[in-house]
C-alpha cells in the first residue's frame, strides 16, 4: 500500500462497479485507495457474460484484467481487506478494516455488492453458478434448448415463465411450497403446457456440479440439466446505513444519477445501489459515481481557492 493517507477517495469493493469508478478517478488524477474482502456474489461462476470484449471471462480474469490495467495509474491503491467501521463525515472520513489497519478520504464510494442469504435447499450450493443460476441474459445462452427448471414462486414464476421460453420449450415451475398463483395464471401456464410444482423441494440432486433432478417431498421427480431461482438478497455491507445512508425495501442504497446519496460525500453504485444486477451495469454505474465524486473535489477545491 502507497502511503497517502488521506486519500481523495475509498472505494469499498472491488468488482466491476469498485473497479470502474477507480479507473475513472485514477485518470482523474486522484488518489484511491479500494478496499475490497473478495467476496463477491459472482464468485462460484465460472463464466461472466454479456459485458462487451469480456464475454465469456471468470470474474477473476476479469479483475486480474482489471488489475492490470490499474497499473498505469499510480495514485490508485488497492487493500485485500475487508472495511468494518466507518466515521467521520465528509472531507473526513475514517475507515478501520478488520484487519485493524486505518484509512482516512474525503470521499466514500460504496460498491460492495448485495449478497445472497444462505441458500436453503439442499444441493443448491452444489450446482449453484455451474448449472444453476440467477439470470438468463446471464446464462440462459448456456442452457438453450435444454429442459430446465425454475424455482420461485407468485408473480416471480409469471415472470420467469414468460422470459424463459426465449431460450427453451420445455421447461417446468417449482415453487417449493404454495405456489402464490391466482386461477388465471395457474391456466395460463396449463395453456402453454408448461408443468407446475408446489411441493416442497427435499433436494436437488446432482453430478460434478451438472443437475440432473429435483427430488420433491411428495415423491415426484424433475428431471432438468439447468436451473434458474431467485435469491433472497441483502446489502453487501451494513456500513452504509451505519452512516445514516438510506435505502430502499430491497436493500439498495438510494441515489441520484451521479451516484450521490442523502449523506454528503457518499457515493454509491453497483449491485448496492441499483437491482439491475448485471457487471457492466454496475460498471457504468461505478463510472458514474466516479464523475460525481470528481466534481465534488473539482468545485471544493474552485470555492476555497
Ligand atoms: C451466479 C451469478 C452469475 C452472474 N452472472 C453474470 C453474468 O454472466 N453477466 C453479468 O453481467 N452479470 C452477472 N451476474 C451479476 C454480476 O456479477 C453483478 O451484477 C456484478 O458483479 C456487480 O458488481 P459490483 O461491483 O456492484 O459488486 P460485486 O461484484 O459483488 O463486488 C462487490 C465487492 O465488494 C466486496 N465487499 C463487500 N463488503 C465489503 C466490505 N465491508 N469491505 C470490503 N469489501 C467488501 C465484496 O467482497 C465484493 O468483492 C451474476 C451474478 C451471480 C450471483
Amino acid at each position: 500500500m502507497k502511503d497517502t493517507n488521506p486519500f481523495d477517495v475509498a472505494i469499498i469493493g472491488g468488482g466491476p462497479a469498485g473497479l470502474s469508478g477507480a479507473l475513472v478517478l485514477g485518470r482523474a488524477r486522484r488518489s484511491v485507495v479500494i478496499i475490497d474482502e473478495g467476496k463477491a456474489r459472482n464468485r462460484v461462476t465460472r463464466e461472466t457474460h454479456g459485458f462487451l470484449t469480456r464475454d465469456g471471462s471468470s470474474p477473476g480474469e476479469f479483475r486480474a484484467a482489471a488489475a492490470e490495467q490499474m497499473r498505469r495509474y499510480p495514485s490508485v491503491s488497492f487493500v485485500q481487506d475487508a472495511a468494518a467501521e466507518i466515521s467521520g463525515a465528509d472531507g473526513a472520513f475514517r475507515i478501520v478494516t478488520s484487519g485493524g489497519d486505518a484509512y482516512e478520504a474525503k470521499k466514500l464510494l460504496f460498491a460492495a455488492g448485495k449478497k445472497d442469504r444462505p441458500l436453503d435447499i439442499e444441493g443448491l450450493a452444489d450446482v449453484y453458478g455451474i448449472s444453476a443460476f440467477v439470470c438468463p441474459y446471464c446464462d440462459g445462452w448456456e442452457l438453450r434448448d435444454q429442459p430446465l427448471a425454475v424455482i420461485t414462486s407468485g408473480e416471480g414464476a409469471m415472470h420467469m415463465a414468460k422470459t424463459l421460453a426465449g431460450w427453451t420449450s420445455s421447461y417446468a415451475i417449482c415453487t417449493n411450497g404454495p405456489d402464490g398463483l391466482t386461477d388465471e395464471q395457474r391456466e395460463a401456464l396449463a395453456k402453454r403446457n408448461i408443468p407446475l410444482y408446489d411441493a416442497p423441494i427435499e433436494r436437488i440432486e446432482s453430478k460434478e456440479g451438472m443437475v440432473e433432478q429435483i427430488v420433491l417431498r411428495d415423491g415426484r421427480r424433475v428431471a432438468c440439466t439447468g436451473i434458474f431461482f431467485a435469491p433472497t438478497l441483502v446489502a453487501g455491507s451494513d456500513l452504509p446505513q451505519s452512516l445514516g445512508c438510506e435505502m430502499t425495501e430491497a436493500g439498495s442504497l438510494v441515489i441520484n444519477d451521479f451516484g450521490g446519496t442523502n449523506v454528503p460525500g457518499v457515493f454509491g453504485a453497483g449491485d448496492a445501489a441499483t437491482i439491475k444486477y448485471q457487471a457492466i451495469m454496475a460498471a457504468a454505474m461505478g463510472s458514474m459515481a466516479a464523475v460525481g465524486i470528481n466534481m465534488e473535489l473539482l468545485q471544493e477545491t474552485w470555492d476555497n481557492a
